[in-house]
C-alpha cells in the first residue's frame, strides 16, 4: 500500500509536468507546498478520519466549499474550473498527499461522486480526459480506525444527491427547450436554462426562507421539491432565497405549523393572496371543460387542475392564451401535467435524478391509461340513472 500510494503520486507528477522554474526553485517550492499538504490532510483527518483531494485543496486555499457544492450541482462541468492554480500544481499536490497518505499507511478508498440531480453521470474533475487522474481525485485516505459504522455513514452520505436547485435569475432568459423569452425561474441544463414549465417544476410553490421548521416539514412532506438561489452581485455568490415545494406538502407542513401563530398569520396571508390571483370565472369554466373533455375524472379534481393550471402568474398553461381560450389542447396538456405529477411516480424519477426524457417514458403507460379511463367513464351518477331508466 505504501509503495502504491508513492508510485502513483509520482507517475501523476511526472505525467502533468512541472513549472518551466530552475531546479532549485522548484525543490524548494515543492518542499514547501509538501508541508502545507501535510499540514492540510492531519485537518481533515482529525476532523473526519479520512482525507480526500478535494480536503487538501479546501485547505490550501486553492478551492472555495462553495464552489465544491456548485460543482456538485453540474455548475461548473469540471471542479478544476473553479480551482484558480495551474493543473500541474494541483497534480503535484495531490501526488503529495498520496505519497503522505502511504507512508502513514492510509487505506486507499475509491469513492463514487454521482452527478447533479437530474443526470446518472459522474462528476467530472478535470477537464483533461485521464483517467488515472480522476480516479486519484476520488481516492479518498482512511485512518486505520476508520470503522464499519463511519464507513455506512460515508457511503450513506455519497448516496444521497445534491439538491435540485432552481436559479432566480438576475435578467430574462430564453428557454432552451421552448425557445420562449422567460423573465421566471430557470433550471441549468445542458445546453441552457430550462424554464419551469418544461422542466416539469411549475406545479411547485414557493416558500421564503426564514422559517426553518416549516422549510423542513414541507420538503419532508413532499416527494419533489428545489432551493431557490439567486446571485447577489455584491457577495458574488449564489444566496439562498427559498425552496419549491408541492402545494399539498406546504399545506401539510402549515397544518403542522398551525400551533404557532406566525404561520398562522402567513396562512392567512397566503389564502388571500392566491384568493386575488385566481380568476374564479375563469377558473369555473374551465372546470366544466375538463369535465366536458374527461367525463370520468372526479369533480373534485376538474376543480382543482382548473385552479392550478388558472392561477394568475404563475405562467402555467391555463394561463396562455389557447388556455384562456379553453383550447381542447391547453385544456389536454393541463390535465396530463396533473396526472403525471399527481398519478404517477414521475416526480419520484426526477428527485431520484431519473432525466426528464426518461421519466417522462417510464410513467408514460400510466398516464395514458389514467387519461384514456377518464375521458371514457361515464361519472358515476350517469350510470346509475341509466340503470334505473
Ligand atoms: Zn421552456
Amino acid at each position: 500500500m505504501r509503495s502504491s500510494g508513492d508510485r502513483v503520486g509520482k507517475t501523476l507528477m511526472a505525467r502533468r509536468g512541472r513549472p518551466l522554474t530552475s531546479p532549485a526553485v522548484v525543490a524548494d517550492n515543492d518542499r514547501r507546498l509538501e508541508r502545507r499538504v501535510a499540514r492540510a490532510a492531519e485537518e481533515a483527518l482529525a476532523e473526519h478520519k479520512f482525507v480526500s483531494p478535494i480536503d487538501v485543496l479546501c485547505g490550501l486555499g486553492w478551492l472555495h466549499p462553495s464552489n465544491v457544492e456548485r460543482w456538485r450541482r453540474g455548475r461548473p462541468a469540471c471542479l478544476e474550473d473553479v480551482v484558480f492554480i495551474d493543473p500541474s500544481r494541483i497534480a503535484t499536490a495531490i501526488g503529495l498527499l498520496q505519497t503522505w497518505a502511504g507512508e502513514r499507511g492510509l487505506e486507499p478508498s475509491e469513492r463514487p461522486y454521482p452527478a447533479g440531480s437530474r443526470t446518472q453521470r459522474e462528476l467530472r474533475f478535470s477537464a483533461a480526459d485521464e483517467a488515472e487522474l480522476e480516479r486519484a481525485y476520488k481516492t479518498h485516505w482512511l485512518s486505520p480506525d476508520f470503522n464499519e459504522a463511519e464507513r455506512a455513514r460515508l457511503t450513506e452520505r455519497e448516496a444521497r444527491r445534491p439538491d435540485l436547485v432552481v436559479i432566480e435569475p438576475l435578467k430574462d432568459f430564453i428557454c432552451s427547450v421552448c425557445g420562449v423569452e422567460r423573465n421566471g425561474l430557470l433550471i441549468m441544463e445542458n445546453p441552457g436554462p430550462v424554464c419551469m414549465a418544461c422542466a416539469d417544476l411549475d406545479h411547485l410553490v414557493f416558500v421564503a426562507s426564514g422559517d426553518a421548521a416549516l422549510t423542513r416539514r414541507a420538503r419532508r412532506a413532499g416527494r419533489l421539491s428545489a432551493i431557490v438561489v439567486r446571485f447577489s452581485r455584491a457577495r458574488k455568490r449564489y444566496e439562498r432565497q427559498g425552496i419549491l415545494v408541492e402545494e399539498e406538502a406546504l399545506e401539510r407542513a402549515e397544518a403542522d405549523c398551525l400551533a404557532d401563530e406566525q404561520a398562522r398569520a402567513r396562512r392567512r396571508e397566503r389564502d388571500a393572496l392566491r384568493r386575488a390571483e385566481q380568476d374564479l370565472e375563469l377558473q369555473e369554466r374551465m372546470a366544466a371543460e375538463i369535465r366536458r373533455l374527461f367525463p370520468g375524472c372526479p369533480h373534485e379534481r376538474a376543480q382543482e387542475i382548473a385552479g392550478h393550471t388558472a392561477a394568475r402568474g404563475s405562467g402555467r398553461v391555463g394561463r396562455s392564451a389557447a388556455g384562456r381560450a379553453l383550447q381542447p389542447d391547453a385544456i389536454e396538456l393541463a390535465v396530463l401535467a396533473s396526472v403525471r405529477h399527481r398519478d404517477t411516480r414521475y416526480d419520484e424519477l426526477l428527485m431520484a435524478g431519473v432525466d426528464r426524457q426518461t421519466a417522462r417514458a417510464q410513467v408514460g403507460d400510466d398516464v395514458t391509461s389514467t387519461l384514456d379511463a377518464w375521458r371514457r367513464a361515464a361519472p358515476a351518477i350517469r350510470a346509475s340513472t341509466l340503470d334505473q331508466s
